[in-house]
């Protein structure tokens, strides 16, 4: 990607060429292969950085979930039969071709979702790491436990439970995909793929790019699918789906609510990456400089737009007010721009019902008592959805600022006594997803860690992605864990197989 100041021209000059496949067509479902726009409904897709019409989108009707859903289930008794070192090859293939086609996802990515380039540069790599990461372990994905006993050899084995669905949101959504549908290959799973209706055309690419690879592999055309659609039409109707074993989901915790209920009739497997409040603990003896490069990277790095975004700040009162300041002088200087600007550090947001949301937040903030030290508005002489960096402190526990998940670049700043207090303050959320922790004293570390409640949390760093590690959260944040073998657990079903050695004693009825 280029850097220098003239990047935006060069990159809006590339961007052109690869959305104008897209421009004023009507972007279809892939089903069993064939590209089809089912009932012929359809909804806009608009582009963040000034809300212009790119294209259309089929609106995936119950129908098309069907059609999708019979595919995959035809696909897989041939899928779940490929040897895993064949399935590794192919996961393989498909980070060959992701990796080819980098720039072309980064700025479809970045101008579909707002985020800026410096960001989605490495969507496409981290993608293609999670086809190999899950590749490589697509040999060993079936092996369970020995477990004898005196008189029986019990083994544990593992099968892929059956076609999977995939509801994915539209913060980062390339990576995201790729992170569910990676593992559901691995596994042997078959994969029906609904993407976010506000970001649908990184799941395009990826689906054309599996799609190519599984083909020239001899492969049925079902093993994967993508139907576009409403969250309430399609997604739901997935989530129905009798035929569709188990339910891979990212997005909002009002949502996982409603596709548990969705899901209970056909007593659907759930997996969900929910939302987050997550704190972030300085302690006055933190290395102050470091915590402040990592609390403003986490929170208005990808706009905010962010499930493990250091979103509460607690900082220790003796320091709080010095600490407060210099974040307030970093917000103000935040780059806010063109996402294909290679200066920009904040793009626009993704939809102008996001930003609604996002400005419903500075006027109760400064009715319920806290101030809007930075931003709280939107950036002179930009339209489409930008809003400013912004920053609360004088917050308390108790206002919406600090218990409500804004999704946006936005941090509130909250004080606290000692270490029962920050304790407090980091667990009364209904959240549970990250907390991140800045001290230098190691025993404070493992025991305020301990103490958490969140299924991820980071000691004197900001996040720091380790595939082998469980991602997953707490509380109203999710349910299950992705990452390393964690992913298998839920692609597949574990068998336990009991054999005898003829030695015990069988008990003996009307003898
Ligand atoms: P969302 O829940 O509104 O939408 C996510 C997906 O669910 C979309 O594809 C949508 O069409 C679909 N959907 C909506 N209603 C549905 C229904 N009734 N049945 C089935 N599917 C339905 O979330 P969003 O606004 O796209 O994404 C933002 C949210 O995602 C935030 O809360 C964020 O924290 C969360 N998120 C979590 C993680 C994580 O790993 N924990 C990662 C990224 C985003």
């Amino acid at each position: 990607m280029d850097k220098p100041a003239d990047g935006l021209t060069t990159n809006l000059a590339k961007a052109e060429r690869y959305l104008a496949r897209f421009r004023g067509s009507v972007v279809p479902h892939v089903i069993a292969g064939a590209h089809t726009t089912g009932s012929g409904e359809t909804f806009d897709n608009l582009l963040p950085v000034d809300n212009s019409h790119l294209c259309r989108v089929a609106a995936g009707t119950a129908d098309d979930i069907d059609r999708a859903a019979r595919a995959a289930q035809a696909a897989f008794a041939a899928w779940r039969r490929v040897p895993g070192d064949i399935r590794q090859d192919i996961l393989h293939a498909i980070a060959d071709r992701i990796e080819s086609r980098a720039e072309e996802i980064a700025l479809v990515e970045s101008m579909d979702t707002g985020q800026p380039i410096r960001y989605m540069a490495k969507a496409a790599i981290r993608g293609a790491e999670n086809f190999r990461f899950y590749g490589d372990r697509a040999p060993s994905a079936r092996d369970g436990l020995s477990l004898p006993s005196d008189a029986h050899m019990n083994y544990t084995t593992r099968e892929p439970i059956g076609p999977v669905g995939v509801i994915t949101p539209w913060n980062t959504p390339f990576m995201l995909s790729t992170w569910k549908i990676a593992p559901a290959l691995a596994a042997g799973c078959t994969v029906v793929h609904k993407p976010a209706e506000w970001s649908p055309l990184s799941a395009v690419l990826l689906t054309e790019i599996m799609h190519e690879v599984l083909t020239e592999a001899g492969l049925p055309p079902g093993v994967v699918n993508l139907v576009h659609g409403i969250g309430e039409t399609a997604g739901r109707a997935l989530t129905e789906h009798p035929l569709i074993k188990a339910i891979g989901f990212v997005g909002d915790s009002a949502t996982g609510r409603h596709i548990m209920r969705q899901g209970a009739e056909t007593l659907k497997r759930v997996h969900f990456e929910l939302g987050g409040k997550n704190p972030v603990v300085v302690f006055d003896d933190a290395d102050l400089d470091r915590a402040l490069d990592a609390t403003v990277f986490m929170i208005y790095s990808l706009n905010g737009e962010r499930c493990t975004s250091s979103s509460r700040c607690l900082v220790q009162r003796s320091i709080h007010d010095a600490f407060a300041a210099r974040l307030a002088e970093r917000v103000q200087k935040i780059v806010v721009g063109h996402p294909l600007d290679p200066r920009t550090e904040v793009g626009p947001l993704i939809h102008p019902r996001h930003v609604d949301k996002v400005l419903s937040f500075p006027d109760s903030a400064r009715a319920e008592g806290a101030t809007v030290a930075c931003g709280g508005g939107r950036p002179e002489g930009l339209g489409g959805n930008f809003v400013q960096p912004t920053l609360y402190t004088g917050a308390a526990q108790t206002m919406r600022i600090a218990r409500e998940e804004i999704f946006g670049p936005v941090l509130t700043v909250l004080p606290f006594d000692d270490e029962a207090d920050a304790l407090r303050l980091a667990n009364d959320v209904d959240y549970g997803l990250t907390a991140y922790i800045w001290t230098r004293n190691v025993g404070r570390a493992h025991h305020f860690a301990q103490s958490l409640d969140a299924g991820m949390i980071w000691v004197n760093s900001e996040n720091v992605r380790h595939l082998p590690t469980p991602f997953g959260g707490m509380k109203a944040s999710g349910i299950g864990r992705d990452g390393g073998d964690y992913s298998f657990d839920f692609y597949m079903e574990t068998k336990n197989i009991c054999v005898a050695l003829d030695t015990h004693k069988i008990p003996r009825m009307g003898v």
